[in-house]
Parts: structure tokens; C-alpha cells; sequence
């Protein structure tokens, strides 16, 4: 394995084990989603597999596709209650590639004709407005 290693600490790390608030959207015994907190659209939600792994790289396969099962059911779902045109799906491995918080996670993202995206990592959502994208979200769910 080239990458470093996996670190405990992460945020999202204390986020799966409840340390600190997110708004999640879907939990089953293997996968989590949750609203990102500086959402490039609204409803940008990120989809976790439980397992620590660093990103892509180091994952487990059998955790890996249990993983991309979850994100076709909330990509889906965030297509309707946001009524995208539709849905960016990314994932970033290791800092060169834009990654900032080293436990995997894809990001699903609503798009629309015409629409950019705002910046990844921007501008800090309200929680009044998280909480309204993931109840839409839940609604379709
Ligand atoms: P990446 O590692 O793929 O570059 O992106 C990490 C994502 O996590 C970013 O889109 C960022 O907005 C989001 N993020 C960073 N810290 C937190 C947090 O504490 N809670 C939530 N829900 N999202 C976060």
C-alpha cells in the first residue's frame, strides 16, 4: 500500500461514531449517508461505508461494492426530491486529488442545465437548511 494510513481521528471517523452532529439521511449495517456541510449544491450528501479505509485505494472490494449499491439509492433519491437534471457522482483519493477528509466517501451532487457548481469545500450551509434537504431527501427514500 502506498497511501498513508487510516487515522482514527478523522472527522468523519467521529462522525460514525457520533462524536460530532451530522445530518444523516440513510444508515444500514455497512453504509452511512449524511448531508456534506459545504454543499456545491443543494443536497450534496456523502455516502459512507462504516469499514475505515483511507479512500479507493485501500478498500475493501466486498465493502466497496456494498458501497456503490448505496449510492445508486441515494443518487435516485436526491434526483427527485431535488428534481436535478441530474446527479454528479465524484470521489477523491489522496490530497494531488483533491481529497480533504481521509475516510472514503463518495460525493452525489444535484445538477442542472446551465447550473455550475459552487467550490468544493466552500461556504458553511446553515443547519436550518440541512436539516429541511434532508428531510426532502428521506421523503424519496
Ligand atoms: P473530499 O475529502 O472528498 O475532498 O471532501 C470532503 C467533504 O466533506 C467536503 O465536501 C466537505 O464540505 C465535507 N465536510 C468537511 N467537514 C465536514 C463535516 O464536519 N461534516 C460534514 N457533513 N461534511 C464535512
Amino acid at each position: 500500500m502506498t497511501s498513508a494510513s487510516y487515522d482514527n481521528n478523522n472527522i468523519f471517523a467521529k462522525i460514525l461514531r457520533g462524536e460530532i452532529p451530522s445530518h444523516r439521511i440513510y444508515e444500514d449495517n455497512d453504509t452511512i449517508a449524511f448531508m456534506d456541510v459545504m454543499p456545491q449544491a443543494p443536497g450534496h450528501v456523502l455516502v459512507l461505508p462504516k469499514a475505515p479505509s483511507r479512500n479507493l485505494l485501500d478498500a475493501d472490494p466486498v465493502v466497496l461494492a456494498k458501497t456503490i449499491l448505496v449510492v445508486q439509492k441515494i443518487a435516485n433519491a436526491v434526483k427527485e426530491a431535488f428534481d436535478a437534471d441530474g446527479v454528479f457522482v465524484c470521489q477523491f483519493n489522496e490530497p494531488a486529488a483533491g481529497q480533504t477528509v481521509f475516510h472514503l466517501h463518495f460525493h452525489v451532487i444535484p445538477r442542472y442545465e446551465g447550473t455550475a457548481l459552487r467550490p468544493h469545500s466552500g461556504r458553511m450551509e446553515d443547519n436550518a437548511v440541512l436539516a429541511a434537504h434532508a428531510e426532502k431527501i428521506m421523503a424519496e427514500l
